[in-house]
């Protein structure tokens, strides 16, 4: 491909690999210092049909960016900016590429947070963040993405600009296409500014309980009753006794391993004996922490995808099921049973407080953890709930997700988002062949 009406434009010719170890073979990456690159890129691919994918920082755990040798990358990464943070309506403007950690730390000298911390926040963009709608593990107070998105630019795969919503807290102007675009993974255009909803940072004192469990299904059973005694905490977070080792031996985090696991509860210290009331009977250990200390056991937390994939020498699928609350303890328990069917443990990495489980599956036989990978997600989509809270759908999810939508949507609901992508996107350039249009094409094939 002769890129030379480009050559202005900063570009490499480099192979890549997103977090879940797929390979990216694009025929080049581009990096575009602002949104008229953008537009340029987009224009040319469209001009040659060529299929364009989306780059934050490739976190994505679903194959999302993956590509095979007839495609170009669009790396957002010089696009870092803050644009402005305006203190009294409450909203902060970015460029897609700069990353969340650099922008919390900004936010917070200003006394302000963006909730949504996806555990990959040291890592991730705050474009892949919106383009997954990614959750985190102060979602089970606060929600994901999608509730913190205003506003957003977009370069359309045809390459027009629009703006679409408004940096206001309520705004009922038309069809809500702001959230059409979250959550969108690409593939309807390429996020160019985006308007995020700030919060001042609370002032009451919070704590971060660490309760050393005494089996598995403690978890599940400790989080119905937080919400039958109608506690919200900001972070209910657990790791099984797997991942407790792993981060024991990988990242030296001197843990206390029991056969359960730990669950971490940040709440404000007013709340702490209504918590510990709940964990009677169990828990083996419990340690009440703050500041430093409670800062380290979120930054383990947040590190516990590393040590897994440490532990499993790079084979691994990380699920993102998410199941009624009142059904965890069910979910909990044919967990436990798919793992002795497949003789496997599963790393489960967990924001338990809003359902969500992911239990990372190590097998190395590739059907097997396939097998292993679709059979947990059909027993999330029978117990009401989905094959992915917050990762995304990529390439990994697509037959799953149409699974899910028939059953619990309809036909016609999955043709519906698939006419969407094809209204915006008619030339098939945006991210091809991922999320609805591989679920949809799923679906067709089966007949
Ligand atoms: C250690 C670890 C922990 C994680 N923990 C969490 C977690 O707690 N919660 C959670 O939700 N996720 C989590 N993830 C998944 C992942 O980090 C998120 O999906 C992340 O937000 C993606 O950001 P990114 O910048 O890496 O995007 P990428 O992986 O580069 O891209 C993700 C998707 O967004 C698209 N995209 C990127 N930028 C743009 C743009 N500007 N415009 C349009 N599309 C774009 C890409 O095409 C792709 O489809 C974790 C991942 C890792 C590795």
């Amino acid at each position: 491909m002769d890129f030379t009406e480009l050559k202005d434009i900063e570009q490499k010719v480099e192979e890549r690999e997103d977090f879940s170890g797929e390979k990216v073979r694009p025929l080049a990456v581009f990096f575009p210092k602002d949104e008229d690159e953008v537009v340029r890129i987009v224009r040319f691919a469209k001009k040659n049909r060529l299929p364009i994918i989306p780059w934050g920082q490739g976190t994505s755990l679903t194959g999302a960016v993956s590509c095979d040798k007839n495609c170009i990358l669009v790396d957002l990464s010089k696009m870092n900016k803050i644009l402005e943070i305006n203190d009294i309506d409450w909203y902060v403007r970015v460029q897609p590429g700069i990353k969340l950690i650099d922008l919390f730390e900004e936010l917070e000298k200003k006394g302000f947070m963006l909730p949504p911390d996806p555990a990959s926040f040291f890592l991730c963009s705050v474009g892949g963040a919106v383009a997954e709608s990614s959750g985190g593990m102060k979602g089970v107070r606060h929600g994901s993405f999608r509730e913190w998105v205003l506003s957003l630019r977009v370069v359309l795969p045809n390459g027009e600009v629009i703006k679409v919503g408004e940096p206001l807290r309520k705004n009922r102007a038309g069809y809500d296409l702001v959230h059409l675009f979250v959550g969108s993974e690409g593939t309807l255009g390429i996020v160019t500014e985006i308007w995020l909803r700030i919060i001042p940072i609370p002032k009451r004192k919070m704590v971060m309980i660490a309760a050393m469990l005494k089996d598995f299904e403690s978890a599940g059973e400790v989080i119905v009753g937080l919400r039958k005694n109608k506690i919200l905490p900001e972070l209910s977070e657990y790791v099984d006794a797997d991942v407790v080792k792993a981060l024991n031996k990988h990242l030296s985090a001197n843990l206390k391993e029991t056969e359960g696991g730990m669950l971490l509860i940040s709440i404000e210290e007013d709340s702490v004996d209504d918590v510990l009331k709940v964990l009677e009977g169990k828990a083996v250990d419990i340690k009440i922490a703050e500041g430093e200390e409670a800062e380290k056991l979120y930054s383990l937390r947040s590190q516990a995808a590393i040590a897994v994939k440490a532990e499993s020498n790079k084979v691994f699928y990380a699920e993102d099921i998410v199941v009624p609350v009142s059904k965890l303890p069910e979910a909990i328990r044919r967990l436990r049973e798919i793992g002795e069917k497949y003789n496997t443990k599963f790393y489960v990495i967990s924001h338990i407080g809003d359902g969500n489980l992911h239990p990372n599956i190590i097998i190395e036989d590739k059907v097997a953890r396939e097998n292993a990978f679709e059979e947990i997600a059909r027993m999330a989509i029978e117990l009401g709930g989905s094959v992915s809270g917050e990762h995304g759908i990529g390439v990994q999810k697509a037959k799953l997700m149409a699974e899910q939508i028939v059953k619990h949507n309809g036909v016609s609901v999955l043709d519906l988002m698939y006419q969407i992508k094809k209204l915006i996107d008619p030339d098939d350039i945006m991210n091809p062949d991922k999320y609805v249009e591989l679920a949809y094409k799923f679906l067709t094939s089966r007949g």
